[in-house]
This record gives C-alpha cells, structure tokens and sequence, in this order.
C-alpha cells in the first residue's frame, strides 16, 4: 500500500454522493411488518384450526405436534413464496456471536425427474430431545458434538434476502445449548414464574411477568473507500494504530464539510427495511463522537428484542455497503474516541399491564415497585462479577477497564429521589413502621413511600447500570454483543433472587406475619444488603475504583479472568436452581469463550505486526533517508554550518530511528509472546497468556506507529488518517 492509495481513496470518498433511496409510496403502517409472517399472515395461510391450535402453543409456550407443524410449514411456504422467497433457512445465533444460517431451497424431487416445492412440518421444527440426560463423556467432545436447531415458535419467522428465516433455538444432540436463544428462553421462563408469583402479592389475578428490553444501537459508518485502505479495520473491526486528530470543530466545517445527505439516505433506508420486518426502530442522530450514530426501537419482548437486533446488526452491515459505507459494531473502532455500546433498557411487567420498576398511584403500587427494585439491587449485587462477565469480551474490553475507559466495576444507579426512598426503609425499625401504621392507617410503612413521581431527568452518564425511571438501563453491553449474553444472566439472577425472596415471604406468613409487614421487613433486609451496589457517584473517578474496592465489588480487570465468574459456586449454583445453565453447559460455554478471547488477539496482533514490519517501517525508513539526504547535501554545502542548521533533521532523523528500533524489537518479543501462548493447551491459561503478555506488546507497538504518524510526512503516510475516517461521510 502507498499513500497514494490513501489520496485515492480520500477523493473518491470526497466525490461521493448520497444514494437514492426508494421511499414506499404507502405510510409505515401499510407496510409494517409484511415481511413478518406473524398472527395476521398466519389467519391468512392457515385453515382456522391450525391458526387457533398455534395461537395457543405460542400464548402458552407449549410444544407443536407433528401435524401441526406440517400444516403451519405448508402455509408459510405459500406465503413466502408469495413474496418472492425461494429459500429457506433455520436462523440462529451460535456462540461465535452473530447469526448463522444454511440456506435451502424449497425444492425436493417430485418422483418423475423433476423438482416441486415442498417444505415440511420436519423442516420446519425438530423434536427436542430430552435435554436432562447429559453424557458423561468429556465435556469437549459433548460441544462438540454435531448440534441441531429447533424452530422458536415465539419468535416469528421472516423473509429476508429471498429466503424465508426461521429463528431456531441451536442445540447438541445431547440436548446442551449450543447458542445464546436456548438459555435466554429458560431465563426468560425463570424470571416468568418467579417474578409472577412475586407480583401476586400485589395483584392475585396476575398469571405471567414479561420481560421487556429496548436496546440502544450505537455504531460508526466510515466510508468505504478509506474502510478498504485500513486493513486493520478490514481484518479486526477496530483501527490498530492512528493518531488522534487535532479535536477542531473547524476541521469538520471549512476543511473536511460534512456531507450528512449520504447518513441521512443510509438511515431512511435502513429505517424502511426495519419496519418491512416488523422492528419497530425509531432513527436517531445524536453522535457523540465525529461518524457515530445511535438506532433505537420501541422495546418489546426480550427474546423478540433480542431477534430484532441480531437482525437489525445484520441488515446494517448490508445496507451500509448499499450506500458505499462499512458500519463498524466494534465497541472501540477509535482509540481516544468515545467507544460505542448497546445500553439493555429492560424492565418486567405482568400480564395485567402494571410495569413493575415503574412507581404507581396507590401505596401498594408503590410498595410493588419497591419490592421489585430491591430484589433486582440485591441479584446484581450478589451477582455483580457474573453480571459483568456477561458483557465482557475482547472487544468491549477496550471501552470497560481499558486506560481510557470506565473501570469494568458494576454498581447501581438510583438517583436521588429513589435513593432517599430506599435509605428510609432501611433506617426505619419494625417499631417505627407500627407507629406509622397507627398515624396512617392503611399506609404502613406508605408513609415511606409517599407520592413517588421518579423523576428520570436525574441521570448519570458514568453509571454501568441505571434506573432510569421505570426501568433500568444496563450500560456496559457492548455494541456488537448479542444482548441475549446480558439477558440470560440478569433475568436469572433476578429470578433467583425473587425465588428466594418469595420463600422468605412464605415463611413469615406462615408464621402469622401481616403481608404489607413481611414484605417491607425483607425488603429492608435487601436494601441493607446490598448497600455496597448503589452508588450515585462519578463512576469514572479514580476514587470510585478505591471505594469500590473497599466495598468488596469485583474489580477484575483482565476479561479471561472476568470469565472466571461464570464458574464460581454461587453462579453455577443460581443457574442450576434457575435451569437456565448446567454446569456442564457452563464449563463448555467458558472454553468458547476464552478461545473467542485468544483469537481475536491472534488476528489483532498478526495484523499490527504485518502492518508495523511492512507499511509502517518501510515508509519511516524512506522519510528518514529523505532526511538523510538533505542532510548530507546541507553538509556538502555548508561544512562546518550544516551542524547548526540541520540540526532539527539529525534529531528527527535519530527519533525515528528509535522508534523503529522498539517497533522491530517489539513486534518480536510480541511474536515470541504468541509462541509461547499458542503451545499452552488449556483454553483458560492461553487467553490469560494472551491478555498479559501479547496485548501490552501491541500497546507499544502502536504508541510507537502513533509517534511515527506525527514525524512521517504526511503525504508519504499510507494508512488514512483517523481525521480521514472520522470526518468524511
Ligand atoms: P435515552 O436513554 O436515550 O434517554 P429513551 O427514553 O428514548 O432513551 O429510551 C431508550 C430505550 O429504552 C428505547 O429503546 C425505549 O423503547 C426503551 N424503553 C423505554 N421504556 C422501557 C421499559 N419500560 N422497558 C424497557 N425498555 C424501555
Ligand atoms: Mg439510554
């Protein structure tokens, strides 16, 4: 690569014009959701019975029978081939993160040498086999196992690119879960039962609690052009060196002038395309940083909420390429730039229509609210190192616990108004709660929770986990993460924690203690419990890591040992009694994970080393003979004088030559770093290897290329500039 390439590729993206993008002649409502074969597409295509019996597995999330299956497959074959479709696939999100598909076309042989359509209720769905006997063989050789996927009836399927998508839960043929979906469901089943029985304290006919999430996409466009310049974008997702721009508002307005038509026209079509599918996405603007934009739907059902955004990433991805962009999810594609997330806002409610983190008009609304809040303070402080393991990765590890970044230390949230609420339940006594109960009669410990109008003005941008009104926002998800990752362990730990919490419940009652008192004793119990989680404090201050120390949350910061959390006692325990995990399927899941860890440093480091010995080196070595040369020219000319004259060229020159020397030494030892990792066979051990021993090679590298880009001519510099891709759209 020269950097004459570079120039090429800044002007063709200069010279860029927005796409044109078709607009529907019809309003969203028309064509909402007409890619979706959902319960108006099903009335539709199905005779009345299979409609109804559907309707009901869905509502109760009961298995379909076989016959079942071959009718329903029959209708959505018609459907989908009504609307262009020609494959079809079993849509699914494996551990490697993103969404698998195999695709197949509808045609089998008709018997007389030709093809017919045809798709079956067996193609369609596959029996789940039974998922409790595990094998006692290895546990590798148990993941590895050929795995199979089942259709997710809740989920509806969809046509995308002219192939009809059916989302699947993954799984082994010894029933461990294979993917994010299986386990999401189970938790999403747990927090069900567990939060249901909880909220019948307040309300008897309640008969489910769903979980909802609304996720928050953040991500970067950087045109295409200068994407395919920057082989460390192409390979990792992330630049790997690049110095920061010069951060002048000027810069965008009189040099580079933004060119927002190109964004605006990616954002309408994506837009579009969502609503086709049924995500009910609502277009945002607001960038923080110079190219990042945000994408954020109404909230919906967790496990649909889930689906959407695994699809919206992918629909992204294509639709960017449309309009001559690449989108990068990467959680930290610019270093000294702020790093993109995916904040989970998630809530419960139940079937009633009451939202359970969201305060209400009579007191025992109010102590609802209180309860639910105090259980959920309680799991994610009991669980604060798991909860966190949850988000990490390699990638997100560079926006959490990174020099740059927030500590990688979980706490909560309240605000003030929620704060002094819970600080007078927990300061009051039994005694003080009788005496309110005589002043106020039916307001027992209501007098505490007076009128409550939270007000979610209050908010604090440093906090990896928020409530923020009625509901609470997990912050710390990464932007390319699947959000099922988060979901799985937060709507666990809070069903076991509601699990718990109603068994407590049970034995006062059945000790003879008054509901409304059984309830706000044990609530109080919680909140002084979990103490230690709530802080409302700047999360990003230096003090807070001391403090957070001291109050014995996890501060890990290396994220294989982060993983560690997944196997501690009090974990698989949760998720056993939960039946969202076995340990098995825990042992397993944490070998993918710091494998996922490892590669990716691989691939980063290879890539920096490539990049280093044979772009970066060689172009500092041409400026430093230019350099040289004038030097020497000086010399023959001036003597003696050349000494004081080209003394800034010697210095330069001297520079460059030790930054090279480093890069040279360092790119070795990173490559004897490496060795010595890949000859470890334990999964755990290497990616620990990796994390201490490869990573900091690669922060010298770069912080020495960072030097180089600021010496280096810039006309002879071949990678583009961070002001390049940050700038240009
Ligand atoms: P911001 O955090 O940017 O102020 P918004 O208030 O617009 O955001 O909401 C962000 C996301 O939170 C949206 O996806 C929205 O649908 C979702 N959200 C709002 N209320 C709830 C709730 N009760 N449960 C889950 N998600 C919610
Ligand atoms: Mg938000």
């Amino acid at each position: 690569m020269s950097s004459s390439l570079r120039f090429k590729m800044v002007e063709e993206a200069f010279d860029r014009k927005a796409v044109a993008v078709a607009k529907p002649a019809e309003r969203p409502e028309k064509y909402y959701g007409e890619l979706v074969f959902d319960s108006r597409k099903m009335f539709e295509y199905l005779p009345k019975e299979a409609y109804e019996s559907l309707q009901h597995a869905i509502t109760n999330k009961q298995p379909i029978s076989r016959q079942l299956a071959d009718v329903v497959a029959e209708g959505m074959r018609r459907w989908a081939i009504d609307n262009g479709a020609r494959h079809y696939t079993h849509w699914f999100a494996p551990l490697t993160g993103g969404t698998a598909e195999k695709h197949d076309a509808f045609i089998v042989h008709d018997g007389k040498g030709g093809v017919v359509e045809e798709f079956s209720g067996k193609l369609l769905v596959q029996q789940e086999p039974d998922a409790s006997s595990f094998p006692n063989g290895g546990i590798r050789n148990t993941f590895e196992a050929r795995g199979y996927s089942a259709w997710d009836i809740s989920s509806p399927a969809f046509i995308l690119d002219q192939t009809l998508c059916i989302p699947t839960i993954f799984i082994s043929y010894t029933g461990e879960s294979l993917d994010y979906k299986t386990p999401l469901l189970r938790a999403l089943n747990s927090v069900d039962l567990a939060a249901t029985a909880v909220a019948r304290y307040f309300d008897p006919e309640v008969k489910h609690v769903i979980s909802y999430l609304g996720w928050e996409q953040e991500y970067f466009l950087v045109d295409e052009s200068l994407y395919s310049a920057r082989p460390d974008l192409v390979m990792t997702g992330r630049t790997l060196m690049g110095h920061e721009s010069a951060k002048n508002q000027q810069l965008e307005d009189h040099y580079f002038g933004s060119i927002p038509s190109r964004v605006e026209a990616f954002m309408l079509d994506l837009e579009i395309q969502c609503h086709r599918l049924g995500i009910p996405v609502k277009t945002r603007h607001n960038e923080v940083a110079p190219n990042q934009f945000e994408f954020a739907p109404i909230f919906e059902e967790t496990n649909l909420a889930n689906d959407h955004n695994l699809l919206l990433m992918s629909v992204m991805a294509e639709t960017a390429r449309r309009h001559n962009f690449r989108v990068l999810l990467h959680e930290k594609p610019f270093k000294g730039i702020n790093g993109s997330g995916k904040h989970n806002n998630w809530s419960l409610g139940t079937d009633r229509g009451a939202m359970l983190f969201s305060p209400g008009r009579t007191p025992l609304d109010n102590l609802q609210f209180i309860t639910f809040v105090a259980n959920v303070m309680a799991a994610v402080h009991r669980h604060n190192a798991l909860i966190k393991a949850s988000i990490m990765s390699a990638t997100n590890s560079h926006r959490l616990g990174a020099n740059e970044a927030p500590p990688a230390i979980i706490s909560i949230f309240t605000g003030s108004q929620l704060a002094e609420i819970l600080n007078k339940i927990a300061s009051s006594d039994s005694t003080d709660l009788s005496d309110l109960k005589k002043k106020a009669e039916y307001s027992l410990g209501l007098a505490q929770i007076p009128e409550l109008t939270i007000d979610n003005t209050d908010r604090n941008r440093t906090s990896p986990f928020a409530f923020t009104g009625n509901r609470f926002e997990f912050r710390a998800v990464g932007s390319s993460a699947n959000c099922a990752s988060a979901m799985i362990v937060l709507n666990a730990a809070v069903a076991d924690q509601l699990n718990e919490f109603h068994a407590k419940i049970e034995a006062r009652l059945a000790a003879g203690e008054k509901l409304t008192d059984a309830i706000l004793a044990e609530v109080r119990i919680l909140i002084r419990q979990s103490e230690a989680i709530h802080f409302d404090g700047n999360g990003y201050s230096d003090e807070w890591q001391e403090e957070a120390k001291r109050r014995g949350l996890d501060c890990e910061t290396s994220a294989p040992k982060m993983f560690d959390a997944y196997l501690a006692p009090s974990s698989v325990e949760m998720f056993a009694r939960t039946r969202v995990l076995s340990k098995v399927e825990l042992e397993a899941r944490n070998e993918v994970k710091w494998e996922i860890y490892t590669k990716k440093i691989q691939i980063e480091a290879r890539v920096l080393g490539d990049l280093a010995l044979n772009h970066i080196i060689p172009v500092a070595t041409r400026y430093q003979s230019t350099l040289v040369e004038n030097l020497v020219k000086l010399r023959d000319l001036l003597g003696e004088r050349a000494s004081q004259i080209g003394a800034g060229d010697l210095e330069a020159i001297e520079t460059i030559s030790s930054h090279i020397d480093v890069i040279r030494k360092t790119v070795h030892d990173m490559v004897e770093a490496r060795k010595t990792a890949n000859a470890m066979t334990d999964e755990r051990e290497k990616a620990i290897s990796y994390h201490d021993n490869v990573v900091p090679a690669m922060e010298t590298i770069r912080y020495h290329i960072d030097k180089l880009e600021l010496l280096v001519d810039n006309e002879m510099w071949p990678l583009p500039k961070y002001r390049e891709l940050l700038f240009i759209r």
